[in-house]
């Protein structure tokens, strides 16, 4: 066999070039590539194997092999030598083929007279595609030289299958991508919603895998790598100090960025023929195949690293982007690795689901999908290799799942489901603008949650009585430096003037935990929920709460203002939160700008603490609004964050209910109005069962009011209290199996 020197790849590359452009069917362009490969690199043997299906290979094209065997010599991933090329994703290279373990004698192929043999995958950015072979007569081991010009020829025949090159019955790929797939992730925001895919970063075509010229794309290469790691100094230049995170992250992107073999690998494959973006996604391909089999975790991220700097490296060369010219579907589904939180809010409402690779439920994202109300699933593995830009695609927000292409059948059960809720829906709208009252005669009132001006138009047509929660950080989480005091009161004026006189809880900047603005000093902290947070940081350093309350002075502008401050622990905090309010106050009115109407000063009770607080503390406060999401992971010590815990008690715990008795007994006793705004609160259950426990007001998603309030009106909430009451002494643990039973029967 002739060795392969760097010239001679670059030949065998063009010559194969030539033939992907000769305008032949399908099978003759493979069969001459075959032949191309044995005659350049003095073989007697070429094969291509083609992946079929998930796990079976064939025999797609054969120089030298016996031609009956083509399209029906077929093996399992793992089965015979080639098999397990496939399978480890690593080249085979033996001088005694018959002798080595796994050999599988296939007599149609008639290949027993070869000895040597190497076999490489084929693959397309980690995917399986194939298998390239070789084999001769003389027993010889392959040099790495070898060993390495195979891989770059497959290389090339990987791009071209993607490119469509490859047609009939080798065509896996384009069969894979046509098939349905489900994948299981995490729901982060409920919905359901059917649609077409929209990736947010498409996958960079490279259409030009082999190259004339080595010393132009080492060029192409070279300034590409220089442009990465300018970027990637500046991104580091604009880490705050403290965010060690972060830092880490970039350092290690930067270690990469600057790695000798990496750079080596690539200018090896450019010399050997390859472009410079071929080169780089050859060297992914390797990394992604790597990434799969690496058990540790750590290791398996930073190979991550590495991907995602291939990837910014390839739009680099290409100047493909985000922006491939094709145009939003009309429904479209977002599919990403992870995505920002201002990047999501840029396509808005307009998209109907979101599925993520990565993602967490308290990660920004998800909160800002939750402000729209799209259904998003998180921790779909594979999303963004499995689907292409268009597919049809059904995402279950309510069970995490997410079906890819699906079946008739699939889409067909969907499509019922969405109309049951669609049903639902128009009995809700029925009963819009009656009153939440149950059978006994109780009226509980129903507020929603917002948190951008674009929640607002929600408040008429979900029937809400009002804001009982405005978020006020996602404007500050979605900048990247602190907006300003206009900025703010024009907002806030404007979301006034959106509620049209309804009452807004304006809730003052609740940051820290997972929270974490991109421009304020991050600090290290062991425990981050219980660390420094909401009201801590607004009391520490209160120049930016001070803004924020003189906006909300300015906005109200003579109209009715109601603040409120997040995670009050103990009465002092609530004082001297307050105290800021009415020294701003004063200020304001000594500016002589106009005040508000009436002001009223609530707290957030997020902390077991405050349920204690003394007597005083609830006199001074002139509302209270329940924290859930806060109170409950607090109350059971179970993170909210952590899908290990997060579901493992039960908001209808005995213990947790009786709390929340207290607090309304409490309330009761001083006059103090109360609410309930966390997640909980827009659970119909749940929410008669506060209700039953005392709450008359709700604060919730508009889209949990319709579900809430038909619930409540079907029920007696004097009886419920019976049924909770009951279990309660008991012993039950929750009360939710029998007030589920009573439901059952009576709602
Ligand atoms: C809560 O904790 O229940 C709450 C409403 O606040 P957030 O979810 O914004 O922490
Ligand atoms: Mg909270």
């Amino acid at each position: 066999m002739v060795q392969q020197s760097e010239s001679e790849s670059r030949k065998l590359l063009s010559r194969l070039q030539a033939v992907m452009a000769e305008p032949v069917e399908g099978q003759e362009r493979l069969d001459r590539i075959t032949h191309l490969i044995a005659d350049s690199m003095g073989t007697e043997v070429c094969s291509i194997y083609l992946l079929r299906d998930a796990d079976t290979l064939e025999l797609c094209a054969t120089q030298g092999l016996a031609p009956e065997a083509v399209h029906v010599t077929r093996m399992r991933i793992g089965e015979g030598l080639v098999g397990r090329v496939a399978k480890h994703s690593r080249p085979i290279n033996t001088a005694n083929a018959p002798a080595e373990r796994g050999f599988r004698y296939m007599p149609e192929t008639g290949e027993e007279r070869y000895s040597s043999f190497l076999g490489v995958p084929i693959m397309r950015l980690g995917e399986r595609l194939g298998v390239l072979v070789v084999q001769s007569k003389d027993e010889r081991e392959y040099s790495d030289d070898e060993v390495y010009a195979l891989e770059v020829v497959a290389m090339v025949l990987a791009e071209m299958t993607e490119l469509g090159a490859f047609t009939g019955e080798g065509a896996a790929l384009r069969e894979r991508h046509k098939a349905q797939v489900m994948l299981r992730g995490g729901c982060a925001q409920e919905g359901a919603a059917m649609g077409h895919v929209w990736l947010h970063e498409p996958r960079v075509v490279v259409t030009r895998p082999v190259a004339d010229d080595p010393a132009v794309e080492l060029d192409r290469l070279r300034a590409a790598v220089d442009r990465l790691r300018v970027d990637v100094d500046r991104m580091l230049d604009h880490v705050a100090p403290g965010d060690a995170e972060q830092r880490e992250v970039l350092e290690a992107y930067r270690m990469f960025a600057r790695s000798r073999g990496w750079m080596r690998r690539m200018e090896e494959d450019i010399a050997r023929g390859l472009s410079a973006e071929a080169a780089v996604e050859k060297e992914q391909s390797t990394a992604r195949a790597r990434m799969e089999t690496v058990p540790d975790a750590y290791l398996r991220d930073r190979l991550h690293d590495l991907d995602d700097l291939s990837n910014r490296l390839l739009r680099l060369l290409t100047g493909q982007g985000r922006d491939t010219g094709a145009e939003l579907p009309d429904d479209p589904i977002l599919v990403a690795r992870n995505i920002g939180p201002a990047e999501l809010l840029d396509y808005g409402r307009r998209l109907k689901g979101v599925v993520l690779e990565e993602g967490s439920v308290g990660s920004h994202a998800a909160i800002v999908a939750r402000a729209l109300a799209i259904p998003l699933v998180i921790h779909a593995s594979r999303i963004t290799t499995e689907a292409l830009n268009g597919d049809f695609i059904l995402v279950d927000g309510d069970e995490g799942v997410v079906h890819l292409r699906p079946e008739d059948a699939v889409a067909s059960a969907f499509r019922d489901k969405l109309a049951m809720q669609a049903a639902a829906q128009e009995r809700y709208a029925s009963i819009r603008d009656k009153p939440a009252e149950a059978l006994c005669g109780t009226v509980v009132s129903l507020h929603m949650n917002a948190g951008l001006m674009a929640d607002l138009p929600s408040l008429p047509s979900s029937g809400a009585e009002g804001v009982g929660l405005f978020r006020t950080e996602l404007q500050f989480l979605t900048r990247n430096k602190v907006p300003r005091r206009g900025e703010l009161a024009a907002l806030y004026s404007r979301v006034m003037d959106a509620a049209g006189g309804k009452r807004v809880v304006f809730r003052t900047l609740d940051i820290g935990s997972d929270k974490v603005l991109p421009y304020m000093k991050p600090t290290e902290e062991p425990n981050p929920a219980l660390g420094w947070r909401a009201i801590r940081v607004g009391l520490d350093k209160p120049g930016v709460m001070r803004m924020q309350l003189q906006a909300l002075i300015r906005a109200a502008n003579g109209r009715p203002l109601t603040v409120m401050f997040p995670f009050i622990a103990q009465f002092d905090e609530f004082t001297q939160a307050r105290d800021h309010l009415l020294r701003e106050l004063e200020r304001e009115a000594a500016l002589g700008r106009v005040l508000p109407e009436s002001l009223q000063i609530g707290a957030m009770l997020e902390t077991p603490s405050l349920g204690f607080a003394p007597r005083q503390f609830y006199e001074l406060a002139d509302f209270i609004s329940i924290g859930g999401n806060d109170l409950k992971q607090f109350f059971f010590a179970a993170d909210r964050e952590n899908e290990r815990v997060r579901r493992r008690y039960d908001t209808l715990n005995v213990s947790y209910l009786t709390f929340i008795e207290q607090i309304v007994n409490r309330c009761a006793e001083t006059g103090t109005a109360l609410s309930f705004c966390g997640e909980d609160a827009g659970r119909p259950v749940e929410a008669v069962c506060f209700a039953a426990m005392g709450l008359r007001s709700l604060s919730m998603r508009p889209a949990s009011i319709g579900p809430v309030k038909s619930l409540l009106r079907r029920v007696d909430l004097q009886e419920a209290r019976a049924v909770i009451d009951h279990a309660r002494g008991s012993g039950a643990q929750s009360v939710r199996p029998v007030v589920m039973d009573w439901l059952r029967r009576n709602a």
